[in-house]
């Protein structure tokens, strides 16, 4: 038998119902706030991710699907979305027109990770982004879709919010932490752990993101990004707490946030929950004010979020959400009414109504069974009694009752 690649899933029955739902809620609210659907690909060239995500980034590092194709240009399936848009953006020639371009997307993410709860190596995204407006109420925005995404989907989370400020401030917050990490390294003879000696190297800050407890530890007392920010960063830092305030949105300031991605400045935000096992993101985003222009693009301000869809439906998935009953079981009881059934059936469908039609003639007893079983919400049934007076024999299998209608009266009552 052939397997699915391990860390790839297969999507159907009750987790696709609510993988549909938790899309349709993001689409949704992003729309309310004026953002408009975009599809980008699933393979763009390798360069696009080293030179955005990063090349100190985990996934650049360790986790990217690439390879070569067969002309040898080296590919790579998209491990995260930003790229992809901020490429489509500077390609459709939006950032030398200097527009105000608001994008959501969602699809699959590739990431060659240790597969576990929560953790796979295709799993899904909704994201936003949003180009052209440096005003801190965006960032807001941002943030206030997905509490009112979680909110509607009945999801409690925790948010987190720092701010990276400028590039400068981050280099001069980098040669602190530089230093401090030397200084306990030998002081305390205690080494950090090897992805730690590699980020020192390449962009000291992840180590704020290691995982790994000792190394958390021995980072206590590291020095803060806060102490470090310029004067803009502060104000709309201080800005956006207040907007969060005024508009009931609640968030604790974790100086210790720095995202998973190298290419974030000022607001860096993350929603976590505990309600899948141990406290896990469930989306995470911010400002990306130099993206564009270090990917070839004219200056562009950039905001934006990359929710986990398999996190959030894991959430749902154990909440036990109500069985969605089917709509309609439409049957025959005799071979020769198949024709009429079929037609009747095409014409409710034009009225939009959702309908099984079993091609199969059986005693109505037997179909009442399946319908049962199947958790349909309505039962239809021509017989030829039926059938020569234009009726069908109608059953609310919920409410248990019973009746005869006419063929023109179904469209009202389904
Ligand atoms: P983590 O710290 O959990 O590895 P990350 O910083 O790598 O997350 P992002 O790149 O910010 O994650 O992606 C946004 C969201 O996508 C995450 O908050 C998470 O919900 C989800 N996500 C990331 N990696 C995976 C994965 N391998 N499988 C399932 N969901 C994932
Ligand atoms: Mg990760």
């Amino acid at each position: 038998m052939i397997h699915a690649i391990k860390g790839m899933n297969d999507l159907l029955d009750d987790d696709a119902l609510i993988y549909e739902k938790i899309i349709k809620t993001c689409e949704e609210v992003a729309k309310t706030y004026g953002y408009s659907y975009i599809e980008v690909p699933h393979l763009e060239v390798t360069p696009l991710f080293k030179r955005s995500v990063g090349e100190s980034s985990d996934i650049v590092g360790k986790e990217m699907y690439e390879f070569l194709d067969k002309s040898g240009d080296s590919v790579c399936l998209r491990p995260e979305g930003t790229a992809g848009v901020v490429r489509a953006f500077i390609e459709h020639k939006m950032d030398k027109a200097g527009v105000v371009k608001r994008w959501f997307y969602h699809g699959s993410m590739f990431r060659y990770e240790k597969p576990q709860r929560g953790r796979y190596r295709e799993f899904h995204q909704f994201g936003l982004e949003c180009f052209n407006i440096a005003n801190v109420y965006e960032d807001a925005s941002v943030i206030m879709i997905l509490a009112k995404i979680f909110k509607k989907l009945d999801i409690n989370y925790t948010l987190k919010i720092n701010s990276l400020g400028s590039p400068e401030c981050l280099q001069n917050y980098r040669k602190a932490l530089r230093e401090y990490i030397a200084n306990i390294e030998n002081s305390s003879g205690f080494k950090f752990c090897a992805d730690c000696a590699k980020r020192i190297q390449t962009n000291v800050i992840r180590v704020l993101d290691c995982k790994n407890d000792e190394c958390a530890k021995h980072l206590i007392n590291a020095p803060k990004l806060s102490e470090f920010l310029d004067d803009e960063s502060r104000a709309d830092f201080i800005k956006l707490q207040e907007i969060l305030k005024d508009n009931e949105i609640s968030f604790v300031i974790d100086e210790r946030l720095v995202r998973g991605l190298d290419y974030y400045s000022k607001t860096a935000f993350e929603f976590e929950s505990s309600e899948i096992g141990a406290k896990a993101a469930i989306a995470g985003g911010g400002r990306y004010d130099y993206l564009v222009e270090y990917l070839g693009g004219a200056k562009s301000y950039g905001v934006g979020f990359a929710m986990g869809v398999e996190r959030v439906m894991d959430i749902l998935r154990s909440k036990n959400i109500e069985q969605k009953l089917q709509n309609t079981y439409f049957c025959i009881l005799d071979e020769e009414l198949l024709p009429i059934a079929y037609k009747l059936v095409d014409n409710l469908r034009e009225n939009g109504k959702t309908i099984n039609l079993n091609y199969e003639a059986k005693k109505l007893a037997k179909h009442l069974n399946i319908a049962n079983k199947q958790n349909y919400k309505y039962f239809i049934a021509i017989g030829s009694d039926e059938a020569s007076k234009n009726e069908v024999f109608f059953k609310d299998l919920e409410s248990g009752e019973q009746k005869s209608i006419k063929y023109d009266e179904l469209k009202e009552i389904l």
